[in-house]
């Protein structure tokens, strides 16, 4: 069955205002929805960021893999790769990466459809029947402020800029969702607040397993102290300082393991913060490593080497939600519960039938042919009209809090 069109159309979905280490999620998130059209009118769908530069790169990609066999996603990742320069040429490795990461999520879908299976049969087949996400909580403001002459924004979260209203917003999104894990973007405000936000969370869910991801805005020294600090607390640090011999510093003295979606974000960063010992957690991300297949590699990598693994999440809808449950699910050792943003984007959600549904803090794995998700083409059509509108590029927390904030300065690390 060969690929006819490859149709990338931009999008851009409402936001909160969650804050971070380098600034504050702007109104409107960038993403980007593949439709794969193959011969006998099956279409795969795929999702990924929606930068410009990466939109035009998926279009440069999607001309070349045209006649091609959707089975031939070996064939497909070597193309996509030639069309974006290779080694030789003027794109960074990852970001050719990225590119086919989202084409073969496309394809997998259409693989699907075309054969009856979910993807997650088509990837060794699932070993749970639910993927479990944990609670992910961001300190942030009751609303977007008003800037050029607009109102405020706010939405239905409210405010979460101390420890009390971190619990409130777990406690809420908990309620909702069922999590039974969480985790708190950290990297916000001095050490010592966020610490009291997690013992607070630990006084009022006792049993959830917490983590804390400041994003690398620690010194090895402070690091080194919030782990002591939190010793017995925390089910895995994530990211608390910048590359492997940082992140080794941290680990050589830190009694609870480190977990990373920053110093190990490709297959050649393994090794050396293997041998350093520097992380003891991967979070994967199929959007960066190469798609779905390139996950289950990943995972056989941790599994030889004695790494843990989790899953990285950045702001997304349906379908991405769809394709990570699909590979967590055929991922057995992929045990720690997954991050995901959805709930904080759902109700912008370009899946056809409303928001995907957690249950007991879990996504069910779709059973229906291929990822199992259909689109609506009016949401979309109203998401790209939002992107055209933007007139935005990229993501820039650290612009948008500047507007805010014009003193706001985004060096890390801050402690
Ligand atoms: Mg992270």
């Amino acid at each position: 069955m060969r690929i006819l069109d490859l149709v990338v159309t931009p999008v851009a979905f409402r936001d909160p205002p969650l804050l971070n280490a380098s600034g504050v999620h702007e109104p409107l998130v960038l993403r980007c929805v593949l439709q794969l059209v193959v011969e006998g009118g099956v279409v795969g769908l795929g999702e990924c960021p929606g930068e410009r530069a990466h939109v035009e790169r998926l279009v440069a990609a999607g001309e070349r893999i045209r006649g091609m066999s959707v089975f031939a996603t070996g064939a497909i990742e070597r193309a996509v790769d030639e069309a974006l320069g290779g080694p030789g040429g003027p794109l960074r490795k990852i970001d050719r990466v990225a590119a086919f990461s989202a084409i073969e999520v496309a394809c997998l879908d259409a693989q699907g459809r075309l054969t009856g299976l979910p993807v997650s049969d088509l990837l060794g087949g699932a070993v749970r029947d639910a993927v479990p996400y944990s609670a992910y909580l961001f300190y942030k403001w009751a609303e977007h402020p008003a800037l050029d002459g607009g109102a405020a924004v706010g939405d239905e979260w409210g405010a979460a800029l101390d420890p009390a209203g971190v619990v409130d917003q777990a406690r809420r999104m908990i309620d909702r969702y069922g999590f039974r894990s969480i985790k708190l973007k950290g990297g916000v405000f001095p050490p010592d607040q966020e610490i009291a936000a997690i013992r607070a969370l630990r006084e009022a869910f006792p049993d959830h397993p917490l983590r804390i991801d400041p994003n690398c805005a620690w010194t090895v020294e402070t690091s080194r102290y919030v782990a002591d600090e939190l010793k017995g607390v925390l089910e895995y640090l994530e990211d608390p300082t910048a590359g492997v011999e940082g992140m080794a510093a941290v680990s050589a003295t830190a009694t609870m393991p480190l977990a990373t979606n920053m110093c190990v974000v490709s297959f050649e960063e393994v090794r050396p913060a293997v041998e350093r010992d520097a992380v003891q957690v991967v979070l994967s991300d199929h959007h960066y490593w190469g798609g779905l297949r390139r996950t289950r590699e990943l995972a056989a990598v941790c599994e030889t080497l004695g790494l843990g693994m989790s899953m990285h999440s950045n702001s997304h809808l349906g379908i991405s939600l769809a394709a990570m449950t699909h590979v967590a699910a055929a991922t057995p050792n992929l045990t720690y519960a997954c991050d995901t943003h959805y709930p904080w984007n759902a109700a912008d959600d370009v899946v056809a039938g409303g928001p995907l549904r957690f249950v007991d803090g879990a996504v069910p794995v779709p059973r229906g042919p291929g990822l199992g998700v259909e689109l609506d083409h009016a949401v979309l059509d109203r998401l790209h009209g939002a992107y055209i509108a933007s007139g935005r590029e990229r993501r820039d927390d650290t612009g948008y809090m500047r507007r805010i904030e014009p003193g706001y300065d985004p060096a890390l690390p801050r402690w």
